[in-house]
């Protein structure tokens, strides 16, 4: 058999094979596992969407018994059998092999890597490329990709344009001690981008409704389970938008990405063991709770966080403990906060930004607000934070040129999908991490 003629044949995804049962089909893929019993044997193939047992023995086909029998973990494979019901079969349903062809074999000397039992994590990341092929690991791509596919479908549905921003920036926007400085030509420096707000913020005065959505630096010099060097945010703007349309436009998204991952990828959801009792409730309204009640709530549970300080995992861990969804936190300390961020009118030491906090402790995954929209108070802002001025004057042009209120947030889509999948490090969402120590493979 050969790989035009397979295709030619039923051609199936394990995905789909159980609505194929009683009928004769091909499955391409590699071998994942096998049992050999005396003169049974039980391959488990995989092909990317899920697991299938074959079952093949040596009296009905001998054939494809000699092709399998031996085969090394690893090797590709084009399969035809019939599907058979099978309830104790992973997924339900078994493959009667009746035909093998081996497209490469692992050779016997030089095998597969990654066996079927514990491997420490390094080990792990240093084979990522073959890594995510085991089924948790392709359960988490799946799912990461779904929620991208949600995330995108709401905010187009919602009347957000996308517009792509720069990744090469001539300077920093979320403070210098995380940017990535790149040689570029001519003696030229540029920095790698920490977020796309900025030019959001003009293409938000162009077309009304903005977003962006792509790769993100941050120099992030400590070691967390939540950070990356590299990693996607999903970021919105709008013009004549204020503190609480975001609020409001953040729990819309993220109740529609979590509620998207639970009806679309139910079986990967069960491969991690995920307990989705936890995320069916997530939909609007979020609990919301000011800076102010936030720290109140810290020292009552003996945390020693002090008014004016910032949050770092241990307090957003026990914030987000009181609520069965996502809480959001508002009105922060101006001086915490990014320059570009709007003074409260009635609390001029207050920022109108927010950050909404993940359940099961895995913190932050939305930080936005309302942006200053006077020229005056930008340039200030810009000179109290040292940054240059020279560098910003395309963006002052927004306040001087229709300068309305407008505002927006980042999400970062690994910490919502870590949540998700309740993965304990974040490494484990994206298909290559980019970490402190590592951007190996
Ligand atoms: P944190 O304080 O948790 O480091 P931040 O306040 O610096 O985050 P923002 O600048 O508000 O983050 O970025 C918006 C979102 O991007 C965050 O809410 C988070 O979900 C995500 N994010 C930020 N930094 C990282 C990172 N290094 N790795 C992965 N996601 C990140
Ligand atoms: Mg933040």
């Amino acid at each position: 058999m050969s790989i035009e003629k397979a295709t030619k044949t039923h051609l199936v995804t394990i995905e789909s094979a159980g609505q194929h049962e009683g009928a004769e089909v091909t499955l391409r893929g590699w071998l994942y596992n096998l049992r050999e019993s005396g003169k049974l044997l039980f391959p488990i193939f995989r092909d990317g969407t899920g697991l299938m047992q074959g079952v093949v023995s040596q009296k009905e086909n001998p054939a494809a018994f000699e092709a399998l029998r031996g085969l090394t973990q690893e090797s590709s494979v084009i399969v035809s059998g019939r599907v058979r019901a099978e309830p104790r079969a992973p997924g339900g349903y078994e493959l009667a092999v009746s035909e093998v062809e081996v497209v490469q074999r692992v050779p016997e000397n030089d095998p597969y890597p990654i066996q079927l039992k514990e491997h420490g994590v390094d080990f792990l990341l240093d084979r990522r490329h073959l890594w995510i092929r085991t089924p948790r690991q392709a359960a988490i791509l799946r799912i990461r990709a779904e929620a991208i596919r949600a995330a995108r479908e709401y905010m187009d549905d919602q009347g957000y344009i996308l517009t792509d921003t720069p990744i090469f920036t001539p300077a920093a926007c979320e403070g210098t001690t995380t940017l990535f400085e790149v040689q570029y030509i001519d003696e030229q420096k540029a920095y790698l981008t920490q977020s796309g707000q900025l030019y959001l913020e003009a293409t938000a005065a162009a077309l009304g409704k903005v977003y962006c959505f792509g790769p993100t630096f941050r120099a992030e010099k400590s070691k967390t389970r939540r950070h990356l060097t590299e990693f996607w945010m999903l970021e919105p703007e709008a013009a004549y938008a204020h503190l609480e349309d975001m609020m409001a436009l953040g729990e819309g998204l993220v109740s529609h990405m979590v509620q998207s991952v639970l009806k679309n990828r139910a079986r990967e959801l069960e491969t991690l063991k995920r307990d989705t009792s936890k995320l069916a409730g997530v939909k609007p309204p979020f609990p919301r709770i000011t800076y102010d009640e936030a720290v109140e709530t810290l020292q009552k549970r003996g945390n020693p966080a002090k008014w004016g300080d910032d949050f770092g995992g241990d307090e957003e861990t026990i914030l987000s403990s009181q609520f069965d969804r996502p809480v959001i936190v508002h009105r922060y300390p101006a001086a915490i906060k990014a320059f570009y961020m709007q003074p409260d009118p009635e609390r001029r030491e207050l920022a109108l930004g927010f950050d909404t906090l993940a359940p099961e402790g895995y913190g932050e995954i939305i930080g936005g607000g309302e942006r200053i929209a006077d020229y005056d108070l930008l340039v200030r802002r810009l000179r109290e934070n040292n940054l240059p001025e020279e560098a910003f004057q395309w963006y002052l042009d927004l306040r001087r040129y229709g300068s309305v209120p407008h505002a927006g947030f980042g999400l970062g889509l690994e910490r919502t999908v870590a949540w998700i999948c309740g993965t304990e490090h974040i490494r484990e969402v994206i298909p290559f991490p980019r970490m402190i120590y590592r951007v190996y493979p």
